[in-house]
């Protein structure tokens, strides 16, 4: 059996459904939706012992992936990244179960890769002929890619002051690239503002239903990887909040497919960068939501995000978790990146430095003990980011 067991779409707010034709955007209350399954009939049709032999990337979990009959992936092997022990850094910072998720290695060079694997493949086995993106960084490139691979028309709209690989990657696979006097939120705006006169199909984050699909299997490999079951802790460095919301939703359906053990899902950390942390701040003041972040600036450009229309599922998952939202300083961040790379060989993304310096910090406010089994998340790769990390 390998049907995809894909049902529906849900409104995030208010639960309407949607069927599963067509080309969706956010709910018509203005929210998120979510891909929904039949997670029974899943339960009977696919067992943890079969999915071992499958090939590994993203699409092993295909009866969890939004799917119709006929459709076929648009897939370049993204996902089923290493999860490393990192035993020498764990040495260094003193924890004895520490972990690297290292989402470098996928096609584009980040986690942006399976979002939008999943979300090409939908737009393009929905008749969509253009896609256009507000990035700040690499979700264009992995657009780009994709649309280079299933054959769309793809416009990029990215911050001026973006560093030059994320531009030229974009540009060499063929998509347009707009570069914008200003950030994320106003190259959203202006897809927003254009498209139905182009005839774009918007790709924002979590403004279409399937980008957060593909970064759910994060959270599906994690179950998988340490034998079914879960850390303590993820710490995830957070801007749109995709991947965060999606390892949450990932979780809630294995607990109902009955691959893991309701009840032990880790603390979820998100990390943003103090000068861009809307989330923190919301979460220490105790909101359901998040006002936007005025003069955002780090050079962690994933984490350059200063208001996100998904905020409340963030906040909600973090709460839910029993989690918490550190911010840390662009030099933190750098010189941390410099540490996990020295104790791994991994070059990291300055977001997955960023998600050390707040390891460290938590431990130092005793949110965290040495014992407990974290998983760090390296998010993409260092070599997009030379001029801030040499
Ligand atoms: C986009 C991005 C992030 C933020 O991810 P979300 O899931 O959108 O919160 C973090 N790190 C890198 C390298 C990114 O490209």
């Amino acid at each position: 059996m390998s049907r995809s067991l894909f049902t529906h779409l849900e409104c995030t707010r208010t639960g309407q459904r949607y069927g599963v034709d067509g080309l969706h955007n956010l709910s018509d209350a203005g929210a998120p939706l979510f891909a929904r399954y039949d997670l029974a009939a899943a339960r009977g049709a696919v067992s943890r012992e079969e999915l071992a032999g499958r090939a590994p990337s993203m699409w092993r979990y295909r009866e969890v992936m939004p799917l119709r009959a006929g459709d076929e992936a648009v897939t370049l092997d993204e996902g089923w990244t290493p999860l490393r022990r990192a035993r020498r850094l764990g040495d260094w910072c003193g924890f004895r179960r520490l972990w690297v998720k290292d989402e470098s290695v996928n096609p584009t060079g980040s986690f942006k890769a399976r979002g939008l694997s999943a979300a090409v493949t939908a737009a393009a086995a929905r008749g969509a002929a253009k896609a256009a993106i507000p990035t700040a960084g690499n979700a264009g490139g992995a657009l780009a890619a994709y649309a280079a691979a299933a054959g769309l028309e793809c416009h990029v709209f990215m911050p001026r002051d973006t560093p030059a690989a994320f531009q030229v990657e974009v540009t060499a696979c063929g998509a347009r690239l707009e570069l914008v006097d200003g950030l994320i939120t106003d190259c959203g705006r202006i897809v927003g503002e254009r498209r139905e006169a182009e005839g774009w199909f918007d790709m924002s984050t979590l403004k279409e239903p399937y980008r957060v699909e593909g970064k759910k299997t994060m959270g599906y490999e994690l179950a998988e990887q340490l034998g079914w079951s879960l850390p303590d802790v993820v710490v995830y460095p957070t801007g749109g909040g995709t991947g965060l919301i999606g390892m949450w939703k990932a979780f809630e359906e294995m607990e109902e497919l009955g691959w893991i053990e309701p009840g032990h899902r880790p603390r979820m950390v998100s990390v943003q960068a103090a000068g861009c942390a809307p989330i923190v701040r919301a979460f220490e003041a105790g909101h359901e939501s998040a006002e936007p972040w005025t003069d955002a600036r780090t050079i962690a450009s994933g984490l350059r995000v200063p208001g996100a229309v998904a905020d409340f599922l963030m906040l909600r998952a973090l709460r839910e978790s029993g989690g918490t939202a550190v911010a840390v300083t662009d030099e933190e961040l750098i010189a941390r990146s410099r540490d996990l790379a020295r104790h791994t060989g991994i070059f990291p993304a300055p977001e997955g430095g960023a998600t050390l310096a707040a390891l460290l910090a938590l431990k130092e406010r005793g949110w965290l003990r040495g014992d407990e089994r974290v998983v760090l998340f390296n998010t993409g790769s260092g070599y997009k980011y030379l001029e801030a990390l040499s």
